[in-house]
Order: structure tokens, then sequence, then C-alpha cells
């Protein structure tokens, strides 16, 4: 029997041949993976006439991890969203996105290396709005925080940052308007922090942690933040490092987890192989090292940097003109060598 069976989802638009490159570079390594192939997205709705079966769930919860590419979430067709529906079935309550700068990708700081962690699952985020009248001149969004998902999340970034041997630990808010709700999520992360002395522990205000993020990336390590104040620093930090080609991501709950990139499908691109296949190579790395292999997560994203700062066989949005394929084919090269 295989030492690890994992669900994959190839997606639609651009994810099938960004998949097919990462499995070059993950067959590259060596493990012993079988693949648990399932659909979501367009090729499930023809398939079995939603985005996401009920196979596919099972498949997930039966192997407790997924690798995903992109999917296009349908527009107009009452179909909800497959990554949204997938967060919410599988509980998946952490959003992990890993930011670091690469040499040769042209960006203003050479020396990023932070996570963000994002609440997944309640604030704005969680859709409770209306109109307020008939007429609709006003409406209202609901925002609820509680004390169990900030609990949670921030407990989740704290064991993150002793796991993988992170320093700093920062929560960002907005308590000194929000007093209710991100006053109990200041609050929260304060008495969770006591449990971590190993680890630093500071707040920030979100905006002047904007600020602070353009001014000095540097001095961050974790920063771990309510759903929608996540969503906007995670693409401020992807920015600073050159995009969101090299973005990954991770969708993890209690005993299940999603990897995937942080962009969509680029369906545009669809079938002309010159898309970026990095943000799911780099997902495919936090893959293993969240099943442990530790040695070959760090392998693969030297591989990465190595191949990007050599730039022979880079895509076009990094300046160069390989394949998605060509790419993924030199950084499983770049594994075996030196
Ligand atoms: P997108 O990220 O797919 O593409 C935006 C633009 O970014 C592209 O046109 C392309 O120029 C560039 N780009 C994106 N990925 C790239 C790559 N790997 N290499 C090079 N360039 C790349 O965003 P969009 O056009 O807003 O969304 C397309 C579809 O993807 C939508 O249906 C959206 O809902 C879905 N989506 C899915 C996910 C997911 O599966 N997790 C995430 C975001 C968006």
């Amino acid at each position: 029997m295989a030492k690890y069976r994992i669900s994959l989802i190839r997606g639609d638009g651009t994810g099938p041949e960004i998949v097919e490159s990462t499995l070059l570079v993950l067959n590259a390594t060596g493990l012993d993976i079988e693949w648990d192939e399932c659909l979501a997205g367009e090729g499930a709705i023809e398939k079995y006439g939603t985005p996401i079966p009920e196979e596919t769930i099972e498949s997930i919860k039966r192997n407790k991890v997924a690798l995903k590419g992109p999917i296009t979430t349908p527009i107009g067709t009452g179909f909800r969203s497959v990554n949204v529906a997938m967060r919410q079935e599988l509980k998946l309550f952490a959003n992990v996105r890993p930011v670091r700068s690469f040499l040769g990708v042209p960006s203003r700081y050479e020396n990023i290396d932070l996570v963000v962690v994002r609440e997944n699952t309640e604030d704005l985020y969680a859709g409770v709005e209306h109109y307020v009248d008939e007429d609709r001149t006003a409406a209202e969004s609901i925002r609820i925080i509680t004390k169990k998902a900030s609990e949670r999340i921030v407990r989740f970034a704290f064991d993150y940052a002793r796991r993988n041997n992170r320093k700093k630990v920062t929560a960002v808010h907005k308590a000194n308007i929000m007093k209710f709700t991100d006053g109990l999520f200041l609050d929260v992360a304060k008495e969770v922090s006591e449990d971590f002395p190993d680890i630093e522990f500071e707040d920030k205000i979100v905006d002047n942690m904007a600020m602070q993020l353009v001014k000095n990336p540097e001095n961050f390590d974790i920063i771990v933040t309510t759903n929608l104040f996540g969503d906007i620093l995670s693409d401020l930090c992807a920015g600073l490092v050159g995009g969101l080609g090299l973005a990954p991501g991770a969708n993890i709950g209690e005993d299940v987890a999603i990897f995937e990139a942080v962009h969509g499908s680029a369906p545009k691109y669809r079938g002309q192989y010159k898309v970026n296949p990095t943000a799911v190579i780099l997902a495919s790395a936090m893959m293993l090292g969240y099943l442990g292999e530790k040695d070959w997560e760090k392998r693969i994203v030297n591989a990465v940097a190595e191949t990007i700062k050599e730039g022979k066989y880079i895509t076009y949005d990094l300046g160069g003109t390989a394949s998605t394929l060509e790419m993924g084919r030199r950084i499983a090269e770049k594994l075996w060598e030196g």
C-alpha cells in the first residue's frame, strides 16, 4: 500500500496544466503517493450535475489531505462557489498563506518570509446581509465574531509558529473602533499568547499594519487575523513579493487540509500551457510539510528558488518564455542538483 493516499482535484481553466506540471515535481521526489482523483468545478457539473459532488467530499474526508488546482466559479448559474462550499463542508477554519521573496522576481523587497493565518469561517464573509428597507436604499451586513473561532485560529497560529520554528505572532484587528467584535478577538489573542511564552506576541491595528507591511515587511513573521482583514492583507503581501503567480495557500481544519494556489483558474489561457505552475508547486511543498516530509518541503522551495534565480526556464509572467511543463520539469531536475 502507498505511504500516502491523497485526493487530487485537477480543477478547470488552466488548473489541469498546472497540476500536470506539479506532478512532474512530486513524481521526481520518489515519494510513495497514491492519487485518488476526483472532480470539482466545470467537469463535475457535466458528470454529476453539481460542481461539488458528494464523492469528492467523501474522498477528501477519507484521505484527509487534498491537492487542488484552481476552479472556475460559475457565474449566474445558481451554483455556489466550490471553494467556499469545501471550506464550509470540511470545516477548514484556517487559511494559511506563506509569502516569500524569490531572487530574480522583480519586486520591492528581497527578504520577505512571512505567513498570513486568516480565520476562514466567520466575520463579514459569512454573508449575513439584507436590505433594510423595501426601496433598497440601505443595506446591512452582520459581522459575528465568536470566542470559539477566535481562540481556534490564534491557537493554530501559535502552534504553527512553534512547529515551524517561527519567532513572533502579530494579531491584527480594529479593536479601537469595533470594540465588541475585534475587542473580543484581541482579548482572546492576548489570553492564548500566554500559553506560548517562547513566542513573541504583539498586536497591531489593521490600518497601521497595512502601512507597516509596505514600509517594513521584514519586521513580521506570523500574522493572525479575522477573515476580511486576512483576505486583504494576504493579497497586499503577495503584491510585495511579485504577485499571485507565486502564492500558495492551504485551508486547514481539525484533521483535513486542502492545498492550492491563491490565484484562480485564469481561463483565458486554458490549453496554452503558458501559465506559471509555481503557486501550486509551492502548495504541494506545504502539503508534504504538513504530512511530515519537512525535508522535501524545503527541497521543493529551494528548487523553485534556484529555477527562478537561474531564469532560463521561467514562464511569461516572470519575464521568460518557458511553458508550464518546462518550468515544472526544470524544478523537478533542480531537486536532484548540487
Ligand atoms: P485569476 O487569478 O484566475 O486570473 C487573473 C489574472 O492573473 C489572469 O488573467 C492572469 O493574467 C494572471 N494569472 C493568474 N494565475 C496565473 C498564473 N498561474 N500564471 C500566470 N498568470 C496568472 O483570477 P480571475 O480571472 O478573477 O478568476 C478566474 C476564475 O478563477 C474565477 O471563476 C474565479 O472565481 C476563480 N478563482 C478560483 C480560485 C480557487 O480555485 N481557489 C481562487 C480565485 C479565483
